[in-house]
């Protein structure tokens, strides 16, 4: 990311999409392709996918030729395969900021999330949002 997309991003890093929707987060097969090309089983250990055979199958356990044969993937606690109350990849950093601890890497729906955008998402508790809104009413 360069300097100018930085200052375009109005994200104010509040995390609070991330606590509401993050659990429910999936990755693509291209995700998860890249994962595996760089061993990155500390991410494919909390996702688990279902096979066509209706086997389920912990991520970090794929193989990248087994990626075309899953018919769905989820979030799952990787000792007892249940759901995650909250993304496990989120981490506070201070009172009111939280940063994504693989936002290199993070989820392709994650990259394109983009509330601020009109239209685009709906999700009207985004400070981004709420701090584009204020700024337009004043400036119109
Ligand atoms: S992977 Fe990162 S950006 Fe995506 S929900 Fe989790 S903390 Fe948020
Ligand atoms: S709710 Fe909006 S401002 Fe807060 S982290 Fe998500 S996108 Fe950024």
């Amino acid at each position: 990311m360069d300097q100018e997309e930085i200052e375009e991003d109005p994200c104010e890093q509040c995390g609070l999409c991330c606590r509401i929707f993050g659990n429910n987060i999936t990755p693509t097969a291209e995700n998860l392709f890249q994962w595996i090309e760089r061993g990155r089983m500390d991410i494919l250990r909390y996702f688990s996918a279902c096979k066509e055979d209706g086997s389920w199958v912990n991520c970090a356990d794929l193989k990248s030729e087994e990626l075309g044969g899953l018919v769905v993937v989820e979030m799952r606690d990787p000792a007892t395969h249940d759901y995650l109350p909250v993304c496990p990849f989120l981490h506070r950093v201070g009172k009111r900021r939280y940063l994504c601890g693989i936002h290199d890497i993070k989820p392709a729906m994650c990259c394109t999330y983009r509330p601020w955008i009109w239209g685009e998402t709906n999700f009207n508790q985004c400070r981004a949002l709420a701090k584009l809104n204020r700024k337009s009413r004043w400036t119109v």
